[in-house]
């Protein structure tokens, strides 16, 4: 194992060789990073201010709170008003922003909403009370999916008949390949997120090389595995390369986990999904099959959510794009701050405005 003087040290010849690059190329190099939990071991380690200059890390999609949409945090309020409802949800949920309302003040006026930890969680919360229906709200990524799906899986095989999903679980490529194509978003690369890559492997990623000329890099969320990363990555841009490289070959392979990838597919079939900031993408969510529309909140229980255009001077779409940075948005830490967040990128430990 690195002692602290030897990851230092290596740190510091990462960051010379990359001035040596940039010196070398000249201009600029622009790279995002598309996970939630990259974004915070960056801020934690002070990466921006490590980076010479020239080199800009940029934070994309990935804050799965962040990206969810106003009228599934509506949908989640109006169930967690239905008698006989209880809401099971992870903690950064309640406080986000819906149009008029957020799941904490659902529960500050009496409804039933608990926080867990897991799926498995709202699973024992069902069997406790089997007079009411639990509804698990399922925000996350391929990261958290295939957990999702077991817990229906074993809803399924005991028989419970009082557990449902409200499913807003998301899939990054599609997003990626959106922002490939949108005229605001200007990145040379993508940091790419290894939590999900252990379930999807690297080869969902291949258009970018294939078809967008970039690069990715798969890294760990060590400060020296994403160094490496950024500089695999500030490599290729500078020689005009791009393949897909994996700096986190530890976990992650380039086929992923068979056995999650087949656990998802049997309860999930893949569907359009609304992202905040980035609109309805085709074939980035997850809906559950037929065979388990007993145990999606949606078509168990379906609710009228009224579509209404939030006015807000909240940039959170444009921030989770890269378009804009926080500190772009005129909010940020005067009326917004993590106390008072005024956008789900302020609530969420992964949002990049916290
Ligand atoms: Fe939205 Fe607050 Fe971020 Fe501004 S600072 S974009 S209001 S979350």
């Amino acid at each position: 194992m690195r002692g602290a003087q030897d990851t230092r040290q290596a740190a510091s010849e990462i960051v010379a060789e990359l001035r040596r690059i940039l010196a070398a190329r000249g201009g600029s190099i622009r790279i995002m990073e598309v996970c939630g939990t990259h974004t915070v071991a960056i801020f934690r380690a002070g990466l921006r201010q490590v980076l010479p200059e020239g080199i800009e890390l940029v934070s994309g999609p990935g804050c799965p709170v962040c990206v969810t949409a106003d009228d599934y945090i509506d949908a989640a309020i109006a169930y967690a008003g239905m008698a006989d409802v209880i809401i099971t949800t992870f903690g950064d949920m309640l406080k986000v922003p819906g149009t008029h309302s957020s799941l904490a003040a659902a529960q500050a006026a009496g409804a039933d909403v608990r926080i867990v930890y897991s799926p498995l969680d709202a699973l024992a919360a069902s069997r406790e009370n089997p007079e009411k229906t639990v509804v698990f709200l399922g925000v996350g990524f391929e990261t958290t999916a295939p957990t999702e799906a077991a817990a229906v899986l074993s809803a399924k095989e005991e028989g419970l008949k009082n557990f449902c999903v409200l499913s807003a679980q998301k899939l990054v490529p599609p997003a990626v390949k959106l922002l490939l194509a949108d005229p605001d978003v200007h990145v040379d690369g993508f940091l790419l997120p290894g939590h999900a890559c252990v379930v999807t492997g690297t080869r969902p990623y291949a258009f970018l090389a294939d078809e967008a000329h970039k690069p990715g890099v798969v890294a760990g969320f060590t400060p020296l595995a994403i160094l490496r990363a950024v500089w695999r990555l500030v490599r290729q841009t500078a020689a005009n390369e791009a393949r897909i490289e994996n700096e986190y070959g530890s976990v992650v392979r380039e086929e992923g986990n068979p056995a999650a990838l087949a656990i998802l597919a049997r309860v999930y079939e893949e569907t359009a999904d609304e992202w905040r900031g980035l609109g309805v993408i085709e074939r980035s969510g997850l809906r559950m099959r037929e065979a388990f529309a007993d145990f999606d909140a949606e078509r168990r229980l379906p609710v009228e959510v009224e579509r209404v255009e939030k006015k807000t001077a909240c940039r959170c779409g444009e921030v989770l794009r890269g378009a804009v940075r926080p500190t772009d948005c005129t909010l940020f830490a005067k009326a917004c701050v993590p106390t008072h967040a005024v956008g789900p990128c302020m609530v969420s430990v992964e949002g990049v405005c916290a």
